[in-house]
């Protein structure tokens, strides 16, 4: 058996005959080649013949594309994502009678092969990205001429993109537009944090054709429900497209296709679908096709998760308290920070971060799947990967040479102890008489575990002794001037770039944390001071203790983010604020809590009953209503 990726299949008959015959004697076991017995000698000859993928070896810059019609130039350098195309789009200029002509000739043409390549798997969205910007800069070059005759272009459609109010991620919605706009669709890009009359607004007053939504954090989803909500209710008829990290079709399935019926509601999982969807969302011939397929399909969807063994709280909470995780505090001795209170870093050196790198989920971000790096190397992406990765690298040099972002944290490590069954106090050495400042509310596991493991909190691992006082620590980091540069390369008209300035400030921030996290272990809190992790081995999480972020499943209520936030002072000391969903802005940045103890460990909380929704009301000072909007996918 074997997997096979069609769409990189050679045709059949464009197989050399000399190497087709060789594999079928040996396949079918035919031996009757000429000198009789020898087929598998002559596939070993043959075979010779196509190493290195049958390619030459040749390290020179091939540059005979130069020599083919301007046609032909111009549909190599958008294919390859070569941006010396000035010379050639003036070329084409002169040639036809109208601009116009030259959009709609050569570079549209170039234009769909690109697509078709992609389409065929054949191309990448980095490539595909690349190609926008040759596209982009012959269109900047043509337009002061198209101006002055006052020809508007005939466009295939309209589509407003949209990230949702309260949410701060753009990379994956500014990639759809980039690979859309390519396609010849007019893309309206709202940006990030777009409250949703501003949107329904924009769409109306721009006519436009499909809206797209986007999002990364938890309370997105509930905002794109409320946006889906609006639309109906303005009795609005165009399609609307969901995406972004915590979108899922399920989700759309069941809360946002329920409330808008008046068109279609299309979840779109990634990048590299949005032509298809989008092309024929807007094709007559195919339109109400889709719609029905995806009709049916969310209605399958919807039974299928009714259906299901509803996932519910297992154990009661006070059950769940009970079998915790069980542990002798008073004999044992919480390791003391060697810095205790606030430290600010206001400019951390940025090349210190550079070997902290996860790079995995950059070229995710870039819809190339693979683990880093083994992923340059890959068959199939490989070349792309190694391209995008050294295209990274260089404006990675860039940014650091010419300082064009800053890299800023805070943390704290302060007293703090277990006062409940899933709160945890700070106290404040710097407030006189130590008073308790912040009470950090935990929420805990309520299932019903055959692997005999604890119902953790994050409660469980700080100290309840009086004895022996524990710590705990918080931090928060951001990589600043992102947005302002990503801007600059926007206006040039390189969103390559743009995305690029994007995804390399989100791998620093990343990057940042792990090595801050380091540095607390080994010095700040000081209690692995001989440990010596590889790189790889961080990102697997082999150290002891833990850094849960606020948001993540540990911990996935994102309010208390806030009260991070204020213990920290965050705002004050390096500028990151906190949007209403609590997304972090700038985009860019990563907080979380520092635990030492030997046994604590990163655990998802899953679904919890309505008594701890309760308690956890309460210990918020909620009412009830409150508590089911944060804890909503909790229940
Ligand atoms: N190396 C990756 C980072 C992965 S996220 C990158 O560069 O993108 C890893 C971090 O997510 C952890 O350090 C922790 O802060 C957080 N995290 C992971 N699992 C968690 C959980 N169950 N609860 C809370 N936080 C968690």
């Amino acid at each position: 058996m074997g997997i096979v990726n069609p769409a990189m299949l050679e045709l059949y008959d464009d197989i050399p005959k000399e190497a087709r015959d060789a594999i079928e004697d040996v396949m079918l076991n035919r031996n009757q080649g000429e000198s009789g017995q020898d087929a598998t000698e002559r596939l070993m000859t043959v075979a010779e013949n196509y190493q290195n993928g049958g390619k030459k070896k040749d390290s020179t810059v091939d540059m005979s594309w130069r020599e083919g019609t301007v046609e032909e130039r111009i549909a190599h350098a958008l294919v390859k994502g070569i941006t010396i195309i000035e010379a050639d789009t003036k070329e084409a200029w002169e040639k036809y009678p109208k601009p116009l002509e030259v959009i709609e000739g050569p570079l549209m043409d170039g234009m769909n092969i690109v697509g078709d390549l992609f389409g065929a798997g054949k191309m990448f969205l980095p490539q595909v990205v690349k190609s926008a910007r040759v596209m982009k800069q012959s269109v900047a070059w043509l337009n002061p001429y198209i101006e002055a005759e006052k020809v508007e272009g005939e466009k295939k459609g309209k589509i407003l993109m949209a990230t949702v109010k309260g949410d701060v991620h753009d990379i994956g919605k500014n990639i759809v537009g980039v690979v859309l706009g390519c396609n010849g669709y007019d893309i309206v890009d709202l940006g990030v944090m777009v409250p949703c009359e501003k949107i329904l607004d924009t769409a109306i007053a721009e006519e436009v054709d499909i809206i797209g939504l986007s999002g990364l954090i938890t309370p997105s989803l509930d905002e794109m429900v409320y946006v889906a909500k609006q639309m109906q209710e303005r009795g609005m008829t165009l399609p609307l497209m969901i995406g972004g990290a915590t979108t899922s079709k399920a989700h759309t399935a069941v809360k946002v296709e329920p409330q808008y019926q008046n068109d279609a509601v299309i979840y779109v999982s990634d990048a590299s679908r949005s032509v298809g969807v989008v092309t024929k969302l807007l094709s007559k011939e195919y339109r109400q096709a889709l719609i029905d397929e995806t009709r049916e399909e969310y209605v399958k969807v919807r039974e299928r998760l009714a259906k299901r063994q509803p996932k519910a709280a297992k154990v009661t909470y006070a059950e769940s308290v009970k079998i915790g995780f069980q542990y002798d505090w008073e004999n044992y001795v919480p390791p003391v920070p060697n810095k205790l209170g606030q430290v600010i870093f206001d400019d951390y050196p940025i090349a210190n971060l550079l070997p902290y790198i996860d790079w995995t989920p950059f070229f995710i971000s870039w819809g190339l799947v693979g683990k880093y790096p083994k992923i340059l190397q890959d068959d199939v992406v490989g070349e792309a990967a190694r391209d995008l990765f050294d295209n990274a690298n260089e404006l990675m040099q860039k940014m650091i040479d010419e300082k064009l972002i800053v890299a800023k944290g805070v943390f704290k490590l302060m007293p703090a102890r277990r006062t409940g069954a899933d709160t945890v106090t700070v106290y404040d050495r710097t407030t006189k008489g130590g008073a308790a400042e912040y009470q950090f509310e935990h929420l805990r596991q309520q299932s019903d575990k055959a692997s005999g493991k604890p119902n953790f909190s994050l409660a469980d691992f700080i100290s309840p002794s009086n004895t022996h006082t524990d710590h705990l620590g918080g931090f928060t980091v951001s990589i600043v001037g992102t947005e302002a540069l990503a801007e600059k390369y926007k206006a040039a008209g390189d969103d390559y770039n743009a995305i690029m300035v994007q995804a390399l400030s989100d791998r620093l921030a990343e990057a940042f944390a792990e090595h801050l996290h380091e540095l607390i272990r080994k010095e700040y809190w000081g209690y692995q001071p001989t440990e010596s992790l590889t790189n790889d081995e961080m990102i697997k999480e082999k150290y002891v203790g833990i850094r849960p972020a606020p948001g993540y499943p540990a911990c996935p209520e994102h309010t208390e983010k806030g009260k991070l936030f204020d213990w920290l002072g965050t705002v004050d000391a390096i500028g990151t604020t906190l949007t209403e969903s609590y997304a972090m802005w700038p985009a860019s940045s990563v907080s979380g809590f520092y635990y030492s103890h030997p046994d604590s460990e990163y655990f998802n909380v899953g679904k919890i009953s309505r008594d701890q929704l309760e308690s956890y009301a309460e210990r918020k000072g909620w009412d009830m209503k409150t508590a089911e909007k944060w804890l909503n996918p909790n229940l």
